[in-house]
Protein backbone atom coordinates (compact mmCIF):
# COMPACT_ATOMS: atom_id res chain seq x y z
CA UNK A 1 0.00 0.00 0.00
CA UNK A 2 1.61 3.34 -1.13
CA UNK A 3 1.67 6.47 1.07
CA UNK A 4 -1.73 7.59 2.29
CA UNK A 5 -1.20 11.13 3.06
CA UNK A 6 -4.32 12.34 4.63
CA UNK A 7 -5.99 9.64 6.30
CA UNK A 8 -8.83 11.66 9.04
CA UNK A 9 -10.57 14.20 6.86
CA UNK A 10 -12.68 16.70 8.28
CA UNK A 11 -14.91 18.66 6.33
CA UNK A 12 -17.04 22.45 7.33
CA UNK A 13 -19.56 22.49 4.87
CA UNK A 14 -21.58 25.19 4.34
CA UNK A 15 -23.24 28.19 2.71
CA UNK A 16 -20.67 30.93 3.71
CA UNK A 17 -22.65 33.43 3.41
CA UNK A 18 -20.07 34.88 4.46
CA UNK A 19 -17.26 32.70 6.27
CA UNK A 20 -16.65 34.08 10.19
CA UNK A 21 -15.00 33.39 13.09
CA UNK A 22 -17.42 30.65 13.91
CA UNK A 23 -16.53 28.41 11.41
CA UNK A 24 -12.38 28.92 11.57
CA UNK A 25 -13.01 28.55 15.28
CA UNK A 26 -15.01 25.23 15.32
CA UNK A 27 -12.56 23.72 12.22
CA UNK A 28 -9.60 24.38 14.34
CA UNK A 29 -10.83 23.06 17.45
CA UNK A 30 -11.61 19.86 15.52
CA UNK A 31 -8.17 19.71 13.41
CA UNK A 32 -6.46 19.50 16.92
CA UNK A 33 -9.23 17.75 19.57
CA UNK A 34 -9.57 14.82 16.86
CA UNK A 35 -5.96 14.99 15.05
CA UNK A 36 -6.94 15.27 11.87
CA UNK A 37 -4.88 15.94 8.92
CA UNK A 38 -6.88 18.84 7.44
CA UNK A 39 -9.98 20.59 7.20
CA UNK A 40 -11.45 20.53 4.15
CA UNK A 41 -13.80 23.75 3.69
CA UNK A 42 -16.76 23.12 1.18
CA UNK A 43 -18.91 26.24 -0.24
CA UNK A 44 -22.20 24.87 -1.26
CA UNK A 45 -23.30 25.35 -4.95
CA UNK A 46 -27.16 25.62 -4.47
CA UNK A 47 -27.89 24.50 -1.29
CA UNK A 48 -31.16 22.52 -0.69
CA UNK A 49 -32.37 23.56 2.53
CA UNK A 50 -32.09 27.29 2.47
CA UNK A 51 -33.94 27.83 -1.17
CA UNK A 52 -36.13 30.95 0.49
CA UNK A 53 -34.15 33.28 0.09
CA UNK A 54 -31.16 34.44 -2.42
CA UNK A 55 -27.57 33.75 -1.47
CA UNK A 56 -24.67 35.43 -2.70
CA UNK A 57 -23.33 33.74 -5.99
CA UNK A 58 -20.80 30.48 -5.37
CA UNK A 59 -18.09 32.18 -6.56
CA UNK A 60 -17.95 34.84 -4.18
CA UNK A 61 -18.87 32.52 -1.18
CA UNK A 62 -15.69 30.69 -2.52
CA UNK A 63 -13.42 33.55 -2.54
CA UNK A 64 -14.28 34.67 0.94
CA UNK A 65 -13.57 31.27 2.28
CA UNK A 66 -10.19 31.47 0.28
CA UNK A 67 -8.97 34.09 1.92
CA UNK A 68 -10.23 33.44 5.43
CA UNK A 69 -8.58 30.40 5.37
CA UNK A 70 -5.51 30.84 3.60
CA UNK A 71 -2.63 31.54 6.19
CA UNK A 72 -3.58 28.38 8.01
CA UNK A 73 -1.47 24.98 6.86
CA UNK A 74 -4.01 22.88 7.28
CA UNK A 75 -7.21 24.53 6.05
CA UNK A 76 -7.87 23.82 2.36
CA UNK A 77 -11.01 24.60 0.47
CA UNK A 78 -12.98 22.13 -2.10
CA UNK A 79 -14.73 23.44 -5.13
CA UNK A 80 -16.98 19.90 -5.62
CA UNK A 81 -19.99 21.16 -4.36
CA UNK A 82 -19.45 24.66 -6.37
CA UNK A 83 -19.20 22.76 -9.68
CA UNK A 84 -21.77 20.49 -9.07
CA UNK A 85 -24.59 20.99 -11.19
CA UNK A 86 -28.19 21.46 -9.23
CA UNK A 87 -28.59 20.70 -5.35
CA UNK A 88 -25.85 19.50 -3.56
CA UNK A 89 -26.30 16.09 -0.97
CA UNK A 90 -24.15 15.30 1.50
CA UNK A 91 -24.24 11.49 0.37
CA UNK A 92 -22.63 12.98 -3.16
CA UNK A 93 -20.00 14.72 -1.41
CA UNK A 94 -19.12 12.01 1.08
CA UNK A 95 -19.01 9.38 -2.10
CA UNK A 96 -16.85 12.09 -3.72
CA UNK A 97 -14.05 12.51 -0.98
CA UNK A 98 -13.96 8.94 -0.43
CA UNK A 99 -12.76 8.94 -4.64
CA UNK A 100 -10.34 11.83 -3.92
CA UNK A 101 -9.11 10.63 -0.79
CA UNK A 102 -9.37 6.79 -0.98
CA UNK A 103 -11.79 4.49 0.52
CA UNK A 104 -9.90 4.00 3.70
CA UNK A 105 -9.98 7.94 4.20
CA UNK A 106 -12.03 8.52 7.33
CA UNK A 107 -14.45 11.16 6.62
CA UNK A 108 -15.24 13.41 9.69
CA UNK A 109 -18.45 15.86 9.06
CA UNK A 110 -17.78 19.05 11.30
CA UNK A 111 -21.19 20.98 12.45
CA UNK A 112 -22.71 22.92 14.56
CA UNK A 113 -25.18 21.61 16.98
CA UNK A 114 -28.20 23.01 14.88
CA UNK A 115 -26.79 21.58 11.68
CA UNK A 116 -26.58 18.05 12.80
CA UNK A 117 -30.69 18.47 13.58
CA UNK A 118 -30.94 18.63 9.53
CA UNK A 119 -29.55 14.89 9.19
CA UNK A 120 -33.24 13.94 9.13
CA UNK A 121 -34.21 15.83 6.51
CA UNK A 122 -31.00 14.91 3.97
CA UNK A 123 -31.47 12.51 1.06
CA UNK A 124 -29.88 9.15 2.04
CA UNK A 125 -29.07 10.13 5.96
CA UNK A 126 -28.56 6.15 7.27
CA UNK A 127 -25.83 5.95 4.28
CA UNK A 128 -24.48 9.38 5.25
CA UNK A 129 -24.19 7.67 8.85
CA UNK A 130 -22.23 4.80 7.75
CA UNK A 131 -19.92 6.24 5.34
CA UNK A 132 -18.42 9.21 7.76
CA UNK A 133 -18.08 10.30 11.55
CA UNK A 134 -19.83 13.58 12.66
CA UNK A 135 -18.29 15.99 14.91
CA UNK A 136 -20.76 18.69 16.52
CA UNK A 137 -19.97 21.70 18.35
CA UNK A 138 -22.02 22.82 20.96
CA UNK A 139 -22.71 26.94 19.66
CA UNK A 140 -24.65 29.81 21.97
CA UNK A 141 -28.39 29.46 21.58
CA UNK A 142 -28.14 25.66 20.34
CA UNK A 143 -28.41 23.44 23.58
CA UNK A 144 -28.30 20.22 21.45
CA UNK A 145 -29.75 17.85 24.41
CA UNK A 146 -32.62 20.69 25.11
CA UNK A 147 -33.14 20.37 21.15
CA UNK A 148 -32.86 16.62 20.77
CA UNK A 149 -35.96 16.56 23.60
CA UNK A 150 -38.11 18.63 22.05
CA UNK A 151 -38.16 17.24 18.39
CA UNK A 152 -40.46 14.20 18.25
CA UNK A 153 -37.32 12.28 15.63
CA UNK A 154 -34.73 12.93 18.34
CA UNK A 155 -34.69 9.67 19.75
CA UNK A 156 -34.44 7.89 16.67
CA UNK A 157 -32.03 9.98 15.43
CA UNK A 158 -30.24 9.79 18.88
CA UNK A 159 -30.14 5.81 18.09
CA UNK A 160 -29.46 5.95 14.82
CA UNK A 161 -26.37 8.56 15.47
CA UNK A 162 -24.81 7.37 18.95
CA UNK A 163 -21.85 5.73 17.51
CA UNK A 164 -21.05 8.19 14.80
CA UNK A 165 -21.74 11.62 16.36
CA UNK A 166 -18.50 13.03 18.57
CA UNK A 167 -19.71 16.47 21.13
CA UNK A 168 -17.20 18.65 20.92
CA UNK A 169 -17.25 22.33 23.20
CA UNK A 170 -16.40 25.07 21.70
CA UNK A 171 -15.87 28.51 23.49
CA UNK A 172 -18.81 30.66 23.02
CA UNK A 173 -19.14 32.56 19.82
CA UNK A 174 -22.00 33.73 18.91
CA UNK A 175 -21.58 35.01 15.45
CA UNK A 176 -23.43 33.75 12.40
CA UNK A 177 -23.72 34.85 9.01
CA UNK A 178 -27.37 35.91 9.38
CA UNK A 179 -26.22 38.81 11.98
CA UNK A 180 -23.31 39.62 9.62
CA UNK A 181 -25.09 40.43 6.13
CA UNK A 182 -27.59 42.30 8.68
CA UNK A 183 -24.95 44.51 10.27
CA UNK A 184 -23.65 45.15 7.08
CA UNK A 185 -27.27 46.29 5.90
CA UNK A 186 -27.85 48.18 8.84
CA UNK A 187 -24.17 50.52 8.45
CA UNK A 188 -23.15 48.61 11.60
CA UNK A 189 -18.89 46.61 12.26
CA UNK A 190 -18.46 43.77 11.62
CA UNK A 191 -14.59 44.38 12.06
CA UNK A 192 -13.22 41.23 14.57
CA UNK A 193 -16.07 39.02 13.64
CA UNK A 194 -14.44 37.94 9.76
CA UNK A 195 -11.23 37.83 9.03
CA UNK A 196 -9.76 41.63 8.01
CA UNK A 197 -9.49 40.52 4.16
CA UNK A 198 -13.21 38.90 4.44
CA UNK A 199 -14.29 42.22 5.54
CA UNK A 200 -12.10 44.12 2.93
CA UNK A 201 -13.41 42.28 0.27
CA UNK A 202 -17.40 42.54 1.41
CA UNK A 203 -16.62 46.29 1.72
CA UNK A 204 -14.88 46.77 -1.47
CA UNK A 205 -17.31 44.88 -3.89
CA UNK A 206 -20.60 46.33 -1.81
CA UNK A 207 -21.82 42.95 -0.70
CA UNK A 208 -24.66 42.83 1.84
CA UNK A 209 -25.88 46.74 1.33
P1 LIG B 1 -26.59 31.51 8.42
O1 LIG B 1 -26.78 32.48 9.54
O2 LIG B 1 -26.76 32.12 7.07
O3 LIG B 1 -27.37 30.24 8.59
P2 LIG B 1 -24.24 30.35 9.59
O4 LIG B 1 -23.50 31.35 10.40
O5 LIG B 1 -25.11 29.38 10.33
O6 LIG B 1 -25.06 31.10 8.46
P3 LIG B 1 -23.49 28.35 7.72
O7 LIG B 1 -22.68 28.57 6.48
O8 LIG B 1 -24.96 28.15 7.58
O9 LIG B 1 -23.21 29.60 8.70
O10 LIG B 1 -22.89 27.21 8.62
C1 LIG B 1 -21.95 26.27 8.22
C2 LIG B 1 -21.64 25.37 9.42
O11 LIG B 1 -21.02 26.11 10.46
C3 LIG B 1 -22.89 24.73 10.06
O12 LIG B 1 -22.55 23.41 10.44
C4 LIG B 1 -23.14 25.60 11.27
O13 LIG B 1 -23.81 24.88 12.28
C5 LIG B 1 -21.72 25.97 11.69
N1 LIG B 1 -21.63 27.25 12.40
C6 LIG B 1 -22.10 28.43 12.00
N2 LIG B 1 -21.83 29.40 12.88
C7 LIG B 1 -21.13 28.81 13.90
C8 LIG B 1 -20.56 29.29 15.13
N3 LIG B 1 -20.65 30.57 15.51
N4 LIG B 1 -19.94 28.40 15.90
C9 LIG B 1 -19.88 27.11 15.52
N5 LIG B 1 -20.38 26.59 14.40
C10 LIG B 1 -21.01 27.42 13.57
MG1 LIG C 1 -26.73 28.29 9.49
Amino acid sequence: MGRTPHRRIGVMGGTFDPIHHGHLVTAEEAWKQFRLDLVLFIPSGHPPHKEDRRNLDPESRYLMTVIATADNPHFQVSRIEIDRPGPSYTIDTVRELHRIYGKEAQIFFITGADAILEILTWKEPEKVLQECTFIAATRPGYDLRRLEESLPEAERLRRATEPRVLIMEIPALAISSTDIRRRVREGRSIRYLVPEGVREFIEKNGFYR
